[in-house]
């Protein structure tokens, strides 16, 4: 597969347009943003470390029936996708309240979520990804009624697996944010999932291990990515 023209050049990652329209290539940098760009490092490693610990947890998905973009493993940075139309919403669970959740509504840092909440967001960096919900998507046009039952029955799903995952590896999935597409009519789970999108505390001291490192300045970001890797068994090298 050759690669071409790149296409989208995201705060950490790249697209590139292949010789084959059905594919993608999505390439992870080593560029590491928070803030909506505000805050912009390089940090090494990290883009092979994402790109195979996305790798790992979007195969784990796969094989518990959730649609995904991911067709291969291209090399350490790079994979071949799927060329999905993306829905430009973001779906978040949370299973433990913090971050956005605790400065929206009074409630304290920390709590288990029972049940976990779900939230939409708008993707769009000018407005800072603001909150909406179904009414807005369907108004909008954004995506359909039954794309939006579909985005909820499977960030669930995802729930289910990964929390089981991680906390048979000592961990927390906090929360998490995950992004669709279409391809050839079906929601398909698109974009990434790694710690750069997620929330993971270790199951006994609660350290983080996620990009809150990163935001917080508290250092070891890409260490305690590593970490996350291989206590779930992500081959890295
Ligand atoms: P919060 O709303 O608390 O800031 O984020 C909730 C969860 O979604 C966190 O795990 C966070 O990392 C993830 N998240 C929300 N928005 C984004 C985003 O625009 N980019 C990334 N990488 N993660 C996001």
């Amino acid at each position: 597969m050759e690669k071409k023209a790149e296409l989208i050049k995201g705060k950490a990652k790249s697209i590139y347009e292949t010789d084959d329209p059905g594919f993608l290539i999505m390439e992870f940098r080593n560029d590491t943003s928070a803030f909506d760009g505000g805050k912009i490092e390089q940090l090494d490693r990290k883009g092979m470390v994402n790109n195979k610990f996305n790798n790992f947890i979007m195969q784990k998905l796969e094989a518990a029936g959730v649609p995904t973009q991911l067709d291969s493993l291209l090399s350490d940075t790079e994979s071949v996708v799927k060329n999905l139309d993306m829905i430009p919403v973001e779906c978040v669970i949370r299973n433990v309240a913090t971050g956005s959740l605790c400065k929206r509504l009074p409630v304290e840092d920390g709590i288990d979520l029972v049940p976990p909440t779900f939230e939409f967001f708008l993707k769009d960096d000018a407005l800072h990804d603001p909150m909406i919900n179904d009414y807005h998507i369907r108004t909008f046009g954004w995506a359909s009624d039954e794309e939006v039952a579909a985005m909820k029955v499977l960030t669930f799903k995802v729930n289910d697996v990964l929390k089981k995952l991680f906390a048979d590896a000592g961990m927390i999935l906090v929360d998490y944010k995950l992004e669709f597409g279409r391809y050839k009519g079906e929601v398909v789970l698109g974009d990434e999932f790694s710690p750069d999108g997620c929330r993971l505390w270790d199951a006994e001291t609660r350290a983080k291990l996620d990009k809150d490192r990163f935001r917080q300045g508290l250092g070891g970001v890409v260490e305690a990515y590593e970490e996350v890797a291989h206590r779930l068994g992500v081959q890295l090298n």
